[in-house]
Formats: C-alpha cells, sequence, structure tokens
C-alpha cells in the first residue's frame, strides 16, 4: 500500500530521548518525523516527571525556609496555601517548556505527527489518532524512544482516585490529611517532601532495610534525620499488604518485608496514596516483533554502543533501553543514535551517570558508590569532608551535609563520588567531569575553588584524601 508519509528518520516518542535525537538528526541535514500520543512534547521529564516534580520542590523550599526564618530572627504567619495557585505556577513552567520543544520542532522542519505509533513491518509504522483514524509511515532507519511508565501494583484499585501514581500526585488534585507512600526510592520521597511541605501527614513504607536504596547509606542518613524532625513517619522492610477502600478513608494493612516477620507499622486509614515502586519500559507495547526488534520479558530492547537494535537500522533510546532511567540518560543516547543514524562513526564513551534526589537535603552519586566498592572489592580510597566544617554549611544552617570522594588507590584518580546536603544535584557535575578525564585527587585538590561555596567541599574532600588539609573551615 502506498504510505500516507514517507521519511528518512522516525522517532517514536517525544520525550528528552525522542525530542533530542529528532533534533539532532535534523541538524545534520535528516528528514525527520517525530510521532508522540500525547498533544505536547516532552515525555514524561517534562509534562509528569522531572520539571512540574522540581517546581513542586521549590514551593516546599519556600514553605520550609519561612517555616526556619525564626532562627535568623524573623518570623512570618504560618503559610496561606492556594492549591489552585500552586498547580498554576507548575502547569506555567511545564507550559513554557513544551511550547518552546514545540517551536523548536517546527524551527528544524522536524514533522510531528500526534497518534499512537505501533510497528507493522521493518520500515513501517501505523500511527493511529485519538479519533480512530490510522496513517502508514513508512521510514528507511527508526530510533525507539517510548519510554517507560510507571508500575501499578495490581493490589490497589487503580480506579479509586485516592490511589495515585505519580502522575497523579503531580497532578495535585488537593492536600490530603494523610497520605501514604509507598516506595521510598527519589520518587516518592521526592512527592513526600512536597506534601509534607504543604500539610499533609505523611508515613512512607520502604520494601529494602534503607531509603533510597542504591546511594550509599552514610549519604542517606543526613535525609532520614531531617524526614523524622518534619514529622515523616518512615517504615523500612516494610511492604503494604492489604488495601481495602471504603467511603471514608483507604485502609492499608502492612507487613515485615521478610517472610512471616510482623510489621512494625500498624494497618491505618488514609486519605491518598502514592504508589512509587519503579517504573516499567513501554518496550512491549510497540509491537515491536513485527519489525523483528527483540524485546525482553521485561519490556527492554537490548541495544548497542551505537543504540542500535538487533536490528541495524532500527536504533532505541532511553528509558526504554534499560537503568538508570533518567532524562539526561535518555538525551546523551539520544544525540549518539542520531549521529550513527545520520552516518556518523561514534560509540558510547560517558563513564558515568550522576543520580540525583532532589529532596531536603539533596543527595547526589556518581560513578562508584561506597557500597559497591565495598562489595567488589575495590582498593578503594575515601576522602570525606563534613560540611559542619564548611564556614556555607554555617552560614546557612544546613551542617548535616557531606561530600565524598572514592579514589583508586593504584592511580589515585577519582573513580566516584557521593554528596548530600543542599544543592548536591548542582555539585555532582564536577565529579563527574573529574572522572570522565580521569583526575587525579591531586588535581582537584589543586585546583582553586571559591570560597565560601558549598562546591569548595569537592576540593576539600579531595585535600582529605591527600592528606594536605590544613583548616576546616
Ligand atoms: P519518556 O519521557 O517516557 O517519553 C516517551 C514518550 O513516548 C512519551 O511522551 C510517550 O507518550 C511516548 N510514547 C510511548 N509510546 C508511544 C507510542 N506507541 N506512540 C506514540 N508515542 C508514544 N529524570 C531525571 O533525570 N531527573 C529528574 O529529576 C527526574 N524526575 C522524575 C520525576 C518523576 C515523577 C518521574 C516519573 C520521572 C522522573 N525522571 C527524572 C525520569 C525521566 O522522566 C525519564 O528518565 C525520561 O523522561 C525518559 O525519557 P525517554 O525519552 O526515554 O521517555
Amino acid at each position: 500500500a502506498p504510505a500516507d508519509i514517507e521519511c528518512a528518520l522516525v522517532v517514536l516518542g517525544a520525550g528528552p530521548g525522542g525530542y533530542t535525537a529528532a533534533f539532532r538528526a535534523a541538524d545534520l541535514g535528516m528528514d525527520v518525523v517525530l510521532i508522540e500520543r500525547y498533544a505536547t512534547l516532552g515525555g514524561v521529564c517534562l509534562n509528569v516527571g522531572c520539571i512540574p516534580s522540581k517546581a513542586l520542590l521549590h514551593a516546599a523550599s519556600v514553605i520550609d525556609h519561612a517555616a526556619h526564618g525564626a532562627e535568623l530572627g524573623i518570623s512570618f504567619a504560618p503559610p496561606k496555601i492556594d492549591v489552585d495557585a500552586l498547580r498554576g505556577y507548575k502547569e506555567k513552567v511545564v507550559g513554557q517548556l513544551t511550547r518552546g520543544l514545540a517551536g523548536m520542532a517546527k524551527q528544524r522542519k522536524v514533522r510531528v505527527e500526534q497518534g499512537t505509533g505501533r510497528f507493522v513491518s521493518p520500515n513501517e509504522i501505523e500511527i493511529s489518532g485519538a479519533d480512530g483514524s490510522t496513517r502508514l509511515l513508512r521510514f528507511a532507519q527508526a530510533i525507539i524512544a517510548a519510554g517507560s511508565q510507571a508500575v501499578k501494583l495490581p493490589m490497589f484499585p487503580w480506579d479509586d482516585p485516592r490511589i495515585m501514581d505519580s502522575t497523579d500526585a503531580l497532578a495535585l488534585a488537593d492536600v490530603p490529611k494523610r497520605l501514604l507512600v509507598v516506595g521510598g526510592g527519589i520518587i516518592g520521597l521526592e512527592m513526600a517532601t512536597v506534601y509534607r511541605a504543604l500539610g499533609s501527614e505523611v508515613t512512607v513504607v520502604e520494601f529494602m532495610d534503607q531509603l533510597m536504596p542504591g546511594a550509599d547509606r552514610d549519604l542517606v542518613k543526613p535525609l532520614a534525620a531531617r524526614l523524622k524532625a518534619q514529622g515523616v513517619a518512615v517504615h523500612l522492610k516494610t511492604r503494604a499488604a492489604t488495601v481495602k477502600v471504603t467511603k471514608k478513608a483507604v485502609t492499608v494493612g502492612f507487613q515485615a518485608a521478610s517472610e512471616g516477620g510482623k510489621s512494625t507499622l500498624e494497618s491505618g486509614d488514609y486519605d491518598r496514596v502514592l504508589v512509587a515502586v519503579g517504573r516499567a519500559p513501554n518496550g512491549a507495547k510497540i509491537d515491536a516483533e513485527a519489525a523483528g526488534v527483540e524485546v525482553t520479558e521485561r519490556g527492554f530492547i537490548a541495544v548497542d554502543r551505537q543504540m542500535r537494535t538487533n536490528v541495524p537500522h532500527i536504533f532505541a533510546i532511553g528509558d526504554i533501553v534499560g537503568n538508570p532511567m533518567l532524562a539526561h540518560k535518555a538525551s546523551h543516547e539520544a544525540k549518539l543514535a542520531a549521529e550513527v543514524a545520520a552516518g556518523e562513526k561514534r560509540e558510547w564513551v560517558a563513564r558515568v551517570i550522576p543520580s540525583v534526589a532532589y529532596t531536603d537535603p539533596e543527595i547526589a552519586w556518581v560513578g562508584v558508590t561506597e557500597t559497591e566498592a565495598r562489595a567488589k572489592g575495590l582498593k578503594v580510597g575515601v576522602g570525606t569532608f563534613p560540611w559542619a566544617a564548611s564556614g556555607r554549611a554555617i552560614g546557612i544552617g544546613r551542617t548535616e551535609g557531606t561530600t565524598k570522594l572514592l579514589f583508586d588507590e593504584e592511580t589515585r584518580r577519582v573513580i566516584g563520588g557521593g554528596i548530600v546536603g543542599p544543592n548536591a544535584g548542582e555539585l555532582i557535575g564536577e565529579i563527574a567531569l573529574a572522572i570522565e578525564m580521569g583526575a587525579e585527587a591531586a588535581d582537584i585538590a589543586a585546583t582553586i575553588h571559591p570560597h565560601p561555596t558549598l562546591n569548595e567541599s569537592v576540593a576539600m574532600a579531595a585535600e582529605m584524601y591527600e592528606g594536605t588539609i590544613t583548616d576546616l573551615i
């Protein structure tokens, strides 16, 4: 059949992976079509992920700063929260960015096709519109960037609006009196931070024996302590086991994570429940088999160092190819795939991908963690700088922070780093650069950092390892 649309390159999905790939390929002179089922570009990150969550976390930080004003001799009245206005602020931020993307697509003559795409052959995708109409698109090459979605534990009655995934929580329908967060990872704790600041009584249950599994325990400690001080109830090694909904409440029962153990948390009534137990790739939802593209049982698509799937003219990038599911990983892979599709000889060279939890305090880590290093028996040296010795941290009243660097004992090169404290996410980039460039402890220590900054703590951690530190502060 004749195709309705022809193109050199089609990109399926317009998240940070998809739009970056489409824009890069267009900049390299390719004729590109970008398929997106939703009305706006930007995918999870811009619409219901990174961006709206950070806008709401900013509101939480304004509330918290005001609450701590008294320590400085400045008092404010208790906050009055206009949820509609706050939601409006968040939507304005998201709208500005998604409109910007639409403009950038237009400028580059990337053709955006709204609808749901599925492969029908190795060179064809059928696009279905919301009205039931279909269009056949024929492509020479394709980049799959269809992303992921929240895991919806089947024990919860998802047709009840009080049961929320992260998208529902970001919609900010109201501020529930009692909120249960199932899952103490990055997304669960970011949303717990927002709702606690807005006034919800928040309970967090986490299956593992620490919050934020994946980050070093010592980095998680200051966050756990602050959450506790703020009245957030955290129960580790606990899982939600039973759910009953009545008009009045969502009643949740708990069990210890270990078989047969007793939970430390009694069954309780909640007004809303956020389930944040991870995300699953969308690989099984695009009929990839019609194109011959292999999809794993879990829905991931395997790729090589050029982001090619097992079908050489079809690439895949972003959340759909594997962990960590992060926007900056997706966009990095996107550029690579677009360049290879355009005929450039490139491959994946990134050594490390930073992770950040934008909680209060923030936790950021990159490269090898101390836990991993010990488990693997790596010969590592650690340089730790406690923020209690930082003049700047003392000045902002946040001495609970820590900056930690891990060095290869043989080469003295930095191979990992972790930071907990306000702005940790802004500080981790330097460590990523240091690892990528093969910096040694002495290089970092000898680089003059501005004083007094939290950023200085990176150089101080290297000085701690070098043994050249003179004064703390
Ligand atoms: P996605 O962003 O998931 O985009 C995929 C797109 O494809 C979607 O728009 C989808 O509608 C579309 N699509 C899927 N199937 C089809 C189809 N068949 N036809 C047409 N279109 C289709 N990451 C960070 O780095 N920093 C953060 O602070 C951060 N915060 C987050 C907060 C939350 C609450 C969540 C949920 C995620 C967060 N993430 C964060 C993760 C980040 O959003 C993802 O890693 C990123 O969006 C992945 O990009 P992607 O392009 O692979 O896929």
